[in-house]
């Protein structure tokens, strides 16, 4: 699984500004520039960064696994084209302007992520439902009638015969079979140098693996790495990109190195899971339920994406692997990636903050605080309650539509919850305000998402709440303040509701708080659109790669 974090509304002002400038140009000229204006500006919606990390503590033999590794990442590039669209050359060929060239390879196709994938390029259809992993002319009947064993396999493609029309799989490992030899031989090649041993196991199960579509044991081996400080994911991994069944994995590479002084950070937070149960501002019977022991958390520096993970808004956080075999025995991993985070809320939330959050309170925006509270968020994913309490089933179950929402809702208040019970443990650094006036200009980045998404839902309740508790206030400046004393109450009060809620089951209950809280008023409409007026990016690209690294003989 993993989260994006996206801002999606800059589209619609471009619009109307585009309509105002046009209306005077003649007919011809109107049709280029409205190319150009629109092009450009999706252009730079999203903004470039830069993707380092200190290479100085690594060893040599780890630099030199570098460049090995990202080649190997790279080659994912290719691989996702054919798996989201098919020839990108072909594609790249029709068309002149450099900007939409550009904007192509942002979105790995001609269909705007950001923007529910709407093509933005003229005579392109829809984007079919199952990307390429299918023949964009099936229909689900006939997919339902052909008779074949791996047709719904995670890693294969299913293809239709020219001649008879008839359907029929290939298996990943036969399609790309040229370029996953090359991608085992580059990790085989690191796995000679690399001098931590479960690191060293992995990286050959691995490689192992890409050439049969067996990626158990490999997943396995990741999860036994404890000490390594490189890492790479590989392969085939999230199926988000096969809308029509969600059966196919696409393939994606993040090169990364461990922040080993965070991972240790984490892994004592995670230590604290049973206590922080024990703690949760709730009634008992809410809190049977023993939290996930077995996940391990640690922080990375991402130094390169390719394939499904670079395309249009980026990745900031991963738990994997995906399997549920190894999951049950071995747990799974959240990975917190630091640069892109910070990148983030340099370009994004630094500059809602400076236009929403009153100018004395503006001190207490910290990087630090943004990681821990969204760190923590993941961590709360794992306490609380996962059975109702009453014979209604799994939260899951009985919520059905409202599940994703609420269990959003609820790791973002927990999440703030334990920061703040393990603050007054003096177990974390700085200042509860920080973590707090953070958390508001948050809630503003988020309700931006809009209520198409759990997160936007979940966030739409939160401001709604807290509003209503005067946990802030919004000036007459249209800043906002954070009243810090009642936040810590309504932080309490509003834990407690979601907990009872999801150990009720309540279904009614939860469609009755979003129906009343799950809005934009007209005020914080116009808020937002202040953000969106002053062309706040949406999201990032990155310039990664060994040069920018410096490590380039
Ligand atoms: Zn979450």
């Amino acid at each position: 699984m993993r989260i994006k974090f996206l801002i999606i509304s800059l589209f619609f002002i471009l619009i109307s500004a585009c309509k105002t400038d046009n209306a005077r140009l003649p007919k011809k000229q109107v049709k280029e520039t409205n190319i150009k204006t629109e092009m450009q500006k999706n252009i730079d919606s999203y903004i470039s960064v830069k993707l380092t990390t200190d290479l100085s503590k690594l060893s040599v033999n780890q630099k030199k696994m570098i460049p090995l590794l990202i080649k190997a990442a790279d080659i994912m590039n290719e691989l996702f084209w054919e798996e989201t669209y098919g020839n990108k050359q072909v594609l790249l060929a029709k068309v002149n302007d450099k900007n939409t060239q550009k904007y192509i390879e942002i979105n790995y196709g001609p269909w705007d992520r950001l923007k529910d994938n709407n093509p933005f390029i003229d005579g392109i259809g829809e984007k079919p439902e199952g990307a390429n992993f299918y023949p964009s002319d099936m229909q689900k009947e006939e997919f339902e009638a052909f008779k074949s064993d791996d047709k719904k396999d995670l890693y294969t493609f299913v293809r239709r015969n020219e001649d008879t029309g008839a359907l029929y799989t290939v298996p990943y490992h036969k399609m790309f079979e040229t370029q996953l030899k090359q991608v085992a031989g580059l990790l085989s090649e690191a796995a000679v140098l690399a001098q931590d041993t479960s690191l060293k196991k992995y990286l050959h199960l691995r490689a192992k693996a890409l050439l049969d579509d067996d990626y158990f044991e490999s997943d396995m081996a990741w999860m036994d790495m404890k000490t390594n400080q490189l890492d790479i994911v590989i392969g085939p991994i999230e199926t988000y990109e096969d809308k029509l069944f969600g059966y196919k994995a696409a393939h994606e590479g993040y090169v990364l190195v461990k922040d080993m002084v965070w991972s240790k950070k984490l892994a004592k937070f995670v230590s604290f899971l049973p206590e922080l149960q024990a703690n949760l501002p709730v009634d008992d019977k809410y809190k049977q339920e023993k939290p996930a022991a077995k996940s391990d958390l640690n922080a990375y520096d991402v130094i390169y994406y390719a394939g499904d993970c670079n395309s249009g808004g980026k990745t900031i956080a991963i738990n994997l692997p995906n399997d549920e075999k190894v999951q049950l025995e071995k747990g799974s991993r959240r990975l917190q990636l630091k640069n892109a985070m910070q990148a983030k809320f340099d370009k994004i939330l630094l500059p809602i903050s400076d236009m929403l959050i009153t100018k004395d309170q503006q001190q207490y925006i910290k990087f630090d605080a943004f990681f821990a509270n969204t760190m923590f968020h993941e961590v709360a994913h794992g306490l609380g309650i996962k059975n109702t309490i009453n014979g209604k089933g799994t939260v899951r179950e009985a919520l059905k539509k409202y599940y994703s929402a609420l269990e959003e809702g609820k790791a973002d208040i927990l999440g703030l919850y334990m920061v703040q019970q393990l603050h007054d443990k003096g177990e974390i650094d700085g200042d509860m305000k920080d973590y707090m006036t953070t958390f508001l200009a948050s809630i503003f980045r988020s309700v931006r998402f809009g209520a198409a998404d759990a997160h936007g839902i979940a966030n739409m309740v939160r401001f709604n709440f807290f509003k209503d508790k005067g946990a802030f206030t919004r000036n007459e400046d249209g800043t906002y303040s954070v009243n810090y004393d009642k936040m810590g109450i309504a932080v309490k009060d509003l834990s407690q509701l979601i907990l009872s809620l999801q150990g009720e089951g309540d279904f009614e209950g939860v469609s009755k708080l979003v129906a009343e809280k799950g809005i934009i008023d007209a005020q914080l409409q116009k808020d937002l659109d202040r953000l969106s007026d002053a062309n706040i990016p949406v999201d990032i690209v990155f310039e990664q790669g060994v040069k920018v690294l410096g490590l380039e003989r």
